[in-house]
């Protein structure tokens, strides 16, 4: 009897144990159902250290068709469609694709953009960025061929822009405390100090051997102006390689239009208004693209306001304090890598001069939002 008794209860204590796996096993599928779906984020959202993109998860330029941000969106039930949201590259980014094999697509275009933070970002002691960085002053340091291409294209830029856009502005970056999550007004003395190792033309590239070396100790290359750029490209190329025709990709106010939507009508982008009280208040005319990248600059990303004034994270190389023409300069050009950089560009120089520096740049345009909240277009900037 007691051994009966013994038996029954090791067998109900068996069928407990089954059941108890059973039910952990459906939480975890659960759960990673919901991480993936963005309904449970994964990274989880950080923080916001400062306002803006970093932990708000909204976009410099929203997107009409997005939905006006990057905030997780689950499948929308389309069996043709996927979307997702992940935190990436110090910000959120969304990918919308359509049709057969979408979920993978995207999927793997999220890894190609986390392959080029860790060859490109300088918070990645391993990076080609953190490598020349950290011999600065020393020798030659040889990078990937698409890092030499983005310092060549960084360099183009700064020269197109008289110095407005230069990649070595890192020092500048740090003395503001951007860098850190800890932003604030610096010491004359330390900013002067950082402001004086800014000078794309100290960055010696050398194209044979692919290498890349700053000349002076203390100087630092910071591509936050054109790597998320450059991703979103990659992104997209991975979409179509991979036979998507429709998506559309919103990297932080870098936005790329893979096609057109499904129906064949252009993707619909609206950009952000600077100073609208939500991040899908938008500004202007909505912009129709197809096959195109639509990048927004703008001093709502990442700032803080002290005594009634607002610092942000985008640096007139010439005062090394930010730059103060603009609320923010978007961009229309055939790939992001070019937007990027451009906006950043014409976001310093401003509604008179920023626009200038585009003609002779073949299908790209410029909005500029100037300090009293008034719009420049460039000519051909197309919307309606
Ligand atoms: P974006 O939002 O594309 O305009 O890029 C802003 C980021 O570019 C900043 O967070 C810095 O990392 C970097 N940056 C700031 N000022 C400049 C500048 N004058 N030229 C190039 N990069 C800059
Ligand atoms: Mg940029």
């Amino acid at each position: 009897m007691k051994w009966e008794y013994g038996r029954r209860k090791k067998r109900t204590g068996n069928r407990f144990l089954v059941l108890l796996i059973l039910l952990l096993g459906a939480l975890a599928v659960a759960g990673y159902a919901l991480m993936r779906s963005g309904v449970l984020p994964w990274p989880p959202k950080v923080a916001a250290t400062a306002h803006g993109d970093a932990g708000s998860g909204t976009v410099a330029g929203s997107s009409t068709d997005a939905g006006g941000g990057t905030v997780a969106e689950a499948d929308t039930g389309d069996p043709g469609e996927y979307v997702d949201s992940q935190f990436l590259m110090d910000t959120y980014v969304s990918i919308k694709a359509f049709g057969q094999g979408a979920r993978d697509a995207v999927l793997a275009a999220f890894d190609e953009m986390r392959r080029i933070e860790a060859m490109t970002s300088r918070f990645v002691p391993t990076s080609d960025v953190s490598r020349v960085n950290q011999a600065a002053g020393l020798d030659p340091v040889q990078v990937s061929d698409e890092t030499f291409m983005l310092l060549e294209k960084a360099r183009e830029c700064s020269e197109l822009s008289g110095g407005a856009f230069d990649v070595t502005v890192g020092p500048v970056v740090d003395a503001w405390g951007f860098s850190t999550g800890s932003p604030r007004v610096p010491d004359p003395a330390v900013l002067a100090k950082a402001q004086s190792l800014v000078d794309f033309r100290a960055m010696e590239l050398d194209p044979v051997q692919k290498t890349a070396r700053l000349a002076a100790p203390g100087m630092s290359i910071d591509l936050g102006g054109i790597a998320k750029g450059y991703a979103a490209d990659r992104a997209a190329a991975i979409l179509r390689g991979r036979g998507v025709k429709h998506a559309l990709i919103d990297a932080g106010g870098n936005i790329v239009a893979v096609g057109t939507r499904p129906d064949g009508s252009p993707w619909h982008i609206g950009i952000r208004d600077p100073r609208g009280s939500s991040p899908t208040d938008t500004i202007g005319p909505v912009v129709k693209v197809e096959d195109e990248a639509v990048v927004t600059s703008g001093d709502y990303e990442r700032f803080f306001i002290e005594d009634g004034h607002r610092y942000h994270h985008i640096f007139d190389p010439k005062t090394g304090r930010p730059a103060d023409r603009a609320e923010s300069a978007t961009i229309i050009a055939p790939n992001s890598l070019d937007a990027d950089m451009l906006s950043t560009a014409v976001f310093v120089l401003g509604p008179v001069e920023g626009p200038k520096i585009l003609a002779g740049l073949d299908g790209v345009s410029a909005m500029v939002v100037g300090p009293d909240g008034q719009l420049t277009f460039s000519p051909g900037f197309r919307a309606n």
